[in-house]
């Protein structure tokens, strides 16, 4: 097929491209990564399916706004150097974006060829092919280095690692900046290295781009808890001259009913931190033991949870449920990690809330009792809220329970700099343009301002953040 001479119509006909994977019977009994990719030839057929579109809606639809239909188009072309290069203009973790965006309520929410083909999941594959694009400068062994001007003798303390932090690195540095990253856990990546699961964002690939900053000159120091070993305040009195806040949403969230308290309920960021950033899959050989239990709980709807709910059946539980108060199609999980994990093998309980954990006479969990629920009038989140039906309660034998409810912002920073104004949920309140906080030379972005949200939101902002601190540094005007 000559794709210079295909019509839109033609393009239109080509069938989006499936990426292969693994096995869902193998895969569970390993930790390696779910999709394998697209090879050159799936890229380019489906890159042959962007219409390149004048306006292109898609590019509207990314919140770093990457010249999709540029990237697309050099990857049709063959020209995976130039492809990978048009991304890396506005997103510096491509690979992790490619894999982990919620693409199908983003850039290919608003693509044409979904919309015309009136269905999301038809539309152009822009997140496989971005991963397609970073994932073939990786196999070259040599990523092109960003240039960094000549110093300015300016210093720039980066507090917290995640993505936000580490955008804020990249384009802060490149305008010549001193930057030091503290990280207050031993490695640096934040929720991408300790809560992503390695079979969905290999940790390989979050190391080579914190490898990349340090190449450019950029310090990283771990276990440093900023709050307890330096406050903001000290920060300065250090010599910094401005500082960004990129301490994220790390803090559980619980449903406060009974039996919460008992031994086997963990937060999702517990068990999940044990399974990824200690790796206790591999215990005894590595140091961090964890449960390995047979009938799982997890409560919640959104990736935590089918997180959490995957590394249980990873971990050898032989009964995972997932109990979600609404019905499937409010999950705000990603579409394909709630098709990955019901493929897998995790059992959806829906319209279901649990009401009380129950415990053994030794303190561990040997049930839950939930209640049946139905949708009512939609609430403030617009969708429509979960109304119990009384007297439908029931119980289900579980030796493990994990809340995946949602997390808050990390409290530290703001409890120990009290000149950091803070909204109701304890998130640290920017200007939504420069993201300055309400204290002279810091800056915040990422979870820590915008509540749990995504990678590429927190990106975003760490994008705007760099360019405010540069302009700072640069004029001294606050
Ligand atoms: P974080 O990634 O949370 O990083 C904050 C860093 O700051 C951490 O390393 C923390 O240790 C460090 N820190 C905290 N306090 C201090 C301190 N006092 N001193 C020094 N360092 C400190 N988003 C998606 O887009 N797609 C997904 O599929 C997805 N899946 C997710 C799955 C899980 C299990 C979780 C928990 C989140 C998921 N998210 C997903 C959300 C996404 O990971 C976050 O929105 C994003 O990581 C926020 O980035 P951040 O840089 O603001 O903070
Ligand atoms: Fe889409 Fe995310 Fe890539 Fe933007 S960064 S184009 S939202 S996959
Ligand atoms: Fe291509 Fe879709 Fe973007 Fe149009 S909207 S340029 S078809 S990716």
């Amino acid at each position: 097929m000559e794709e210079k001479k295909l019509t839109p119509k033609e393009r239109l006909k080509i069938p989006s491209q499936v990426m292969p994977e693994q096995d869902p019977r193998e895969r569970i009994h390993n930790v390696d990564e779910v999709p394998y990719g697209y090879d050159e030839e799936l890229a380019r057929t489906e890159a042959m399916r962007c219409l390149q579109c004048k306006k292109a809606p898609c590019v509207k639809g990314c919140p770093v706004e990457i010249d999709i239909p540029g990237f697309i188009q050099s990857i049709l072309d063959g020209n995976y150097r130039a492809s990978i290069n048009t991304i890396k203009l506005t997103n510096i973790l491509p690979a992790v974006c490619g894999r982990v965006c919620p693409q199908e309520e983003q850039c290919q929410m608003t693509c044409v060829v979904g919309k015309s083909l009136k269905d999301v999941a038809k539309a152009v594959q822009i997140g496989k092919l971005e991963r397609f694009a970073a994932d073939w400068e990786m196999a070259q062994g040599e990523t092109e280095m960003p240039e960094v001007k000549s110093p300015t003798e300016k210093r720039v303390a980066i507090v917290g690692s995640g993505p936000a932090g580490l955008t804020v690195a990249a384009d802060v540095r490149r305008e010549g900046h001193e930057v030091t990253i503290f990280e207050a856990l031993h490695k640096p990546g934040g929720v991408l290295i300790y809560g992503i699961p390695e079979f969905r964002l290999p940790k390989q690939i979050v190391m080579r781009e914190v490898e990349n900053l340090e190449k450019m000159g950029v310090e990283l120091k771990t276990n440093m808890v900023i709050g307890k070993v330096y406050t903001i305040d000290e920060l300065f009195e250090e010599g910094f001259d401005a500082v960004f806040v990129g301490t994220g949403a790390g803090l559980p969230l619980f449903m406060h009913i009974p039996g919460e308290n008992l031994n086997g309920v963990y937060s999702a960021n517990e068990y999940l931190t044990r399974a990824n950033l200690m790796q206790a899959y591999s215990f005894p050989e590595t140091d961090t033991p964890i449960a390995r239990t047979k009938n799982v709980a997890v409560f919640g709807g959104g990736n935590v949870a089918m997180d959490s709910a995957r590394t249980a059946l990873r971990l050898g539980a032989e009964n995972v449920y997932l109990v979600y108060r609404r019905s499937r199609a409010e999950m705000p999980a990603r579409v394909e990690e709630v098709e990955h994990a019901v493929e897998e093998g995790v059992q959806l309980h829906l319209l279901q809330n649990p009401v009380r954990i129950i415990g053994d006479e030794n303190g561990w969990v040997k049930a839950i009792e939930c209640i049946k629920m139905e949708l009512g009038e939609p609430d403030d989140s617009g969708r429509r809220r979960p109304v119990p039906i009384k007297n439908s309660e029931f119980m289900i034998d579980v030796d493990t329970c994990i809340v995946a409810i949602g997390n808050a912002s990390n409290p530290l920073v703001p409890n120990t700099t009290p000149d950091i104004a803070t909204n109701k949920w304890g998130n640290i309140v920017t200007d939504s343009e420069t993201l300055k906080t309400s204290k002279k030379g810091v800056f915040a972005g990422g979870d820590i301002v915008l509540g749990a949200a995504t990678v590429i939101l927190a990106m975003g902002q760490g994008r705007k953040a760099a360019v405010a601190i540069n302009e700072y540094l640069a004029s001294g005007v606050w």
